[in-house]
């Protein structure tokens, strides 16, 4: 695709990974329309694409409420008339023992990341099918799409259906003939906050409970550190996802290295049992 004057739109954009692609698409001469609930994040990406000369549209919007995706898609054909690239980004993480987390807990996790995916397509699809032009709709889900282990029940879960649409939509806009493609995007340890959601979560969706038990709560604290110490930046996981776009492939794997873990899991399944059940790295020893 020809990025330069054609328009991507980005939710989730406020922070991490979503303010990355909006970065890279901008500096590809991209028109971006930034999407994000927490409006603070979202006027620093705005700041930052317009310093870049980035033409930039930011819309305060909750990916949990179809109405305000929908506004979304309204202003940004009003203003730019055409969506290219839409990256259904926005996320949170729910970690915890799977019959300890509240309903509140499953329920935003998946409405954030499975639901806010849903109404992306809803809002922007048939917009996107009636202009004509050659679009690609990536759906950032996770290594955690392909993946399970102890203690990420509400991510997991919400990232395996995000895997499974991406291939559906994927499907239809091959069969249908369609000029549009999806791409499903599956990071491993990028540098944000995500192990920190809470702290945008909506009252709506409660408190988080504690836990009972120090393994769930150890974990999480391991990876947050991890994946903000040690993880790529988003900067280059952007590069990674644009050079994955630009050779046409539909799964984007910026961390290769987890693919013997999709491997193990695939020959595991072959011979009919689970695969092997660990905590992510030495994680139990403090
Ligand atoms: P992040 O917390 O930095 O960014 C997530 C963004 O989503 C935030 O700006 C947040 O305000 C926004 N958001 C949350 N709820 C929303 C809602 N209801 N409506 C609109 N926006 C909302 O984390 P990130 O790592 O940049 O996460 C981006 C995506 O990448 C998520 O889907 C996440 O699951 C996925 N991911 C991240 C990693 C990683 O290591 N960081 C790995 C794999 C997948």
């Amino acid at each position: 695709m020809q990025y330069a004057q054609k328009v991507a739109v980005v939710t989730g954009a406020g922070s991490g990974i979503g303010r990355g692609l909006a970065g890279k698409a901008g500096s590809l001469g991209m028109k971006v329309v930034a999407c994000d609930i927490d409006r603070n994040g979202l006027k620093a990406t705005e700041e930052d694409l317009k310093q870049q000369g980035v033409d930039v549209l930011s819309v305060q919007t909750d990916v949990t409420d179809y109405n305000s995706v929908a506004n979304a898609a309204d202003a940004a054909y009003a203003r730019f008339g055409r969506v290219n690239l839409l990256f259904n980004n926005a996320g949170v993480l729910v970690s915890g023992i799977s019959w300890e987390r509240s309903l509140e807990d499953w329920r935003w996790n998946l409405d954030v990341n499975v639901m806010g995916v849903i109404h992306g397509i809803k809002a922007f699809v048939p917009r996107m099918v009636a202009g004509g032009e050659e679009g690609i709709v990536v759906n950032t889900a996770s290594v955690g799409g392909l993946t399970a282990g102890p203690f990420m029940g509400p991510y997991t879960t919400s990232k395996f259906a995000v895997v499974g649409l991406t291939e559906t939509l994927h499907a239809e806009f091959v069969v249908l003939g369609l000029k549009l493609r999806a791409a499903c995007l599956c990071p491993g340890e990028v540098s944000t906050r995500i192990f920190r959601s809470e702290r945008i979560r909506p009252e709506k969706f409660g408190v988080r409970a504690e836990s009972s038990r120090q393994e769930d709560v150890k974990m999480h604290e391991y990876l947050a550190n991890f994946v903000e110490g040690k993880g790529i930046t988003p900067a280059e996981l952007a590069e990674r996802v644009f050079a994955a776009l630009d050779a046409g492939k539909f799964w984007i794997f910026p961390h290769p290295d987890f693919k013997k873990a999709f491997t193990e899991r695939y020959e595991a399944m072959m011979k009919d049992e689970a695969v092997r059940a660990r905590l992510p790295r030495q994680v139990t020893k403090s």
